[in-house]
């Protein structure tokens, strides 16, 4: 049964230490995995640990075999063969590894002699609430690609001794040409102008910028075209932490979509011999809609099938790829909306999600008449639940807001549209795309129970 009560009122004296053990290694994950490339990098670090072998190196597969592939280090997979192999399918979970952020202009630096400054333009990824982002520490997360072959990895301001920047909101005393603004026009993207520097150094002209330019090239012997060919962002800077006073919460940067990669990681790393072949993967670019390389209207999904199918039945042909990919089973698990205890009205109250009462069954998503979204059949629904009910997992079901409030999508349509089955669950969060944003400890301990139950089914 879906959950009335909250998981804390049903948690069993046993569970407690799984759920706490669950929400510290995500707290962990969440300070060390900002970024995309961070992510993969986390996760790949565990499964060489854990003997994962390149897909592509492998020779043969059989059951149990585990197996990883990497691509551009910004999109990975990783699975275990399963005693059946590919008869029934692949069961797989897809995450997206990327979160809303401040990224870099490919000419960030520039001099604002007037105001004895230099400072650094931001382009906002994703879809946020730009008059949140400012006034916030600011942490550089990325890496610098040179001519000459070399990758400068960055991550400055996570460390207490580092610097930190910051974009700076008029203060209120003199903020009259902002009264007039809307809310979401607050701050302008133009205006999202981070503090890079004060000091001026020795030169005749651009006495900021030059100076911050040779800290650049003292610290990373980097140019400033440098800059153009990276991946930097600007994210909130400090660690992850507990919330509230009962230490119930967990407050910070990323949820959507850390908390759905790293539960269904977690879940994953428990698995041993399953039945059918499991797929654990984390996209890139959901954010900002999925297209690119690493997200996933990609090729990935059908890359790594395809690798499989081959090496596993010497079949690779388009007609077993198609069959393969029909009969599979899929949860896009991403996060959802929490109902906002102050914001009640941007909810349908009776089919909204509430903190504490587990991962959240989306059946559909998308906007106003369901737009742009992705419908799970609700036979599929049916199944998730049996699954769920077998494995013990408290679940509820929820819709993101009021129909005409908004919307958004997943990664779901990408699987959809290869005919197989795929529903939407994931941890309720509030404060979604913000700098900091909440979860509840309880719902992360039931997204790694559910990520685990549907690979074992
Ligand atoms: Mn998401
Ligand atoms: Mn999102």
């Amino acid at each position: 049964m879906a959950q009335e009560k909250t998981i804390w009122e049903n948690l069993k004296p046993d569970e407690e230490k799984k759920l706490e053990s669950v929400s510290s290694g995500y707290i962990d994950f969440l300070c060390r995995a900002k970024t995309e490339a961070e992510a993969v990098d986390y996760f790949i670090e565990r499964l060489l640990k854990a003997e994962f072998q390149d897909l592509e190196k492998l020779d043969k597969l059989k059951p149990g075999t585990k197996f990883y592939l990497n691509h551009t280090g910004r999109t990975l997979a990783a699975g275990i063969v399963g005693k059946n192999e590919l008869k029934n399918g692949l069961f797989i979970i897809a995450s997206h590894i990327d979160s809303p952020r401040l990224d870099l202009k490919p000419k960030p630096l520039y001099e604002d002699s007037e105001t004895h400054t230099a400072l650094l333009k931001t382009q906002y990824y994703g879809g946020l609430k730009k008059y949140q982002w400012v006034n916030v520490p600011l942490a550089l997360h990325g890496r610098i690609f040179t001519k000459d072959g070399r990758v400068i990895k960055l991550n400055l301001g996570e460390d207490e001794k580092d610097p930190v920047l910051l974009i700076p909101d008029l203060l209120p005393h003199i903020a009259k040409m902002q009264h007039d603004r809307k809310l979401f026009e607050g701050i302008a993207a133009e205006e999202m102008n981070a503090l890079a520097g004060s000091r001026p150094g020795d030169f005749k002209e651009d006495k900021f910028k030059g100076q911050i330019l040779k800290i650049l090239k003292e610290k990373y012997n980097v140019e400033e075209e440098d800059l153009a060919s990276a991946d930097l962002a600007l994210v909130p800077a400090g660690k992850a932490r507990e919330g509230g006073l009962d230490s119930s919460l967990v407050i910070g940067y990323g949820h959507d979509d850390k908390a759905s990669a790293y539960t269904s990681f977690r879940a994953f790393q428990d698995i041993s011999e399953p039945e059918d072949t499991v797929l654990v993967l984390f996209f890139d670019k959901e954010e900002i809609g999925s297209q690119g390389t690493s997200g996933s209207q990609s090729n990935f999904l059908e890359y790594v099938a395809t690798v499989l199918l081959h090496k596993l039945t010497g079949h690779s042909d388009n007609f077993h790829l198609l069959s393969l990919l029909r009969k599979s089973n899929a949860i896009s698990s991403d996060v959802d909306a929490a109902m906002d205890p102050s914001f009640k009205g941007a909810h349908d109250e009776h089919n909204a999600a509430k903190l504490g009462s587990g991962i959240v069954i989306a059946k559909y998503s998308g906007y106003g008449g369901k737009f742009e979204g992705s419908e799970a059949p609700g036979e599929f629904v049916a199944y998730v639940r049996r699954i769920f009910e077998k494995h013990d997992v408290p679940y509820q079901f929820g819709t993101l807001g009021k129909v005409d409030e908004g919307g958004g999508g997943t990664v779901a349509q990408d699987f959809a549209r290869h005919g197989m089955n795929v529903v939407d669950a994931g941890a309720p969060v509030l404060g979604m795309h913000a700098p900091f944003e909440i979860a509840s400890k309880a719902d992360l301990y039931s997204c790694y129970k559910a990520y685990r139950a549907f690979m074992l089914h």
